[in-house]
């Protein structure tokens, strides 16, 4: 497996007058998980398929497991998995046996026992297709994107249409996946998720990254003020400090200073005795980031 995954250099893509990807620049080491993130008609989708060879580009390097997957040469496509948002499965076949065919088409596919319990679907190998709740099956299009035991795993938004736990049962399957060395590259909508999961995290606005990082520190996050949040009780007088924002008692402070600022608060409510009520001290979210990064693209 080479050190770095994918690289990708001044990457064009247009489709007639339309700019679909505009000069990007990625790379994903091996054994990341990576996220790209952007609004809808932002070229995610361009980007991935030219990655997993299913695309022409017009211009650019890309170098996608030390091949160009625009060659798709049969070993290339063997050491990549590609889970696409919805693939039509025969439903009159068992989970055993839609992975024995997918598994039949690879030279060195991994083991069927493996693959079952990876996606953890035990309980379920014998039953036929159409009998599998939207998240089994959804399970089992990674079953069928792992059948060829790939190096790199592309995953297109893997959770979409989910229930809150069996999001977290995806998400603990994406994380086995990356500790048996897989490479994964993701796209979701979800920043919850990309917070969750991703190593770093991309985002792409009208075909350019706009930002590029950790979800951690993407857009500053690290170094950003940080928001302090509470209720005063009804007829409360008000804190000596400079608050950003007051309606319906509810009180914001933004401070590049937390520590000093909530021991201002805090002395000043013990002293007054006031109870500061839902007290919240919080840094922007990666929800917070993508917006202000994304915004004239939504609004
Ligand atoms: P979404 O989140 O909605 O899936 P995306 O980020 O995946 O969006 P793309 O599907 O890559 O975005 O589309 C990028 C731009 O290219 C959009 O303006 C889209 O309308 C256009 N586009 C995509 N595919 C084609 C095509 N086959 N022919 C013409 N235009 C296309």
């Amino acid at each position: 497996m080479p050190e770095t995954a994918i690289q990708v250099r001044g990457l064009r893509k247009s489709y007639g007058a339309v700019s679909a990807v505009a000069g990007i620049d990625l790379s994903v080491c091996a054994g990341e998980v990576f996220a790209l993130l952007g609004p809808n008609g932002a070229g995610k989708t361009t980007t991935v398929e030219i990655l997993e060879g299913h695309r022409r580009r017009d211009a650019g390097e890309v170098v996608v497991l030390d091949a160009d997957p625009e060659l798709g040469t049969r070993g290339f496509r063997s050491r990549i998995g590609i889970v696409l948002q919805s693939t039509g499965l025969q439903p009159y076949l068992t989970v055993d046996e839609v992975i024995e065919l997918f598994r039949g088409y690879y030279p060195n596919p991994l083991p069927l026992d493996e693959i079952v319990s990876l996606v953890g679907l035990e309980e379920k190998r014998h039953e036929r297709v159409l009998r599998l709740s939207g998240g089994q099956q959804r399970r089992l299009d990674v079953a069928i994107g792992l059948a060829g035991n790939p190096e790199l795993l592309f995953l297109d938004e893997p959770t979409t249409g989910f229930d809150p736990s069996a999001r977290h049962v995806a998400w603990n399957m994406i994380r086995g996946l990356q500790s048996l060395g897989k490479t994964v590259f993701l796209t979701t909508h979800y920043m919850d998720e990309a917070q969750a999961l991703a190593d770093r995290v991309a985002i792409i606005v009208d075909g350019a990254i706009v930002a590029e990082g950790p979800p951690g520190t993407l857009g500053g996050r690290a170094d950003a003020a940080t928001r302090i949040r509470f209720h005063l009780p009804p007829g409360s007088s008000r804190p000596p400090i400079q608050l950003t924002a007051q309606t319906d008692g509810s009180v914001d402070i933004v401070t590049p200073d937390p520590t000093q600022t909530l021991y201002d608060l805090t002395s000043w409510a013990l002293a007054n005795g006031v109870s500061l009520l839902g007290l919240e001290v919080s840094k922007p979210s990666l929800e917070d980031v993508y917006l202000s990064l994304t915004r004239r693209e939504i609004s």
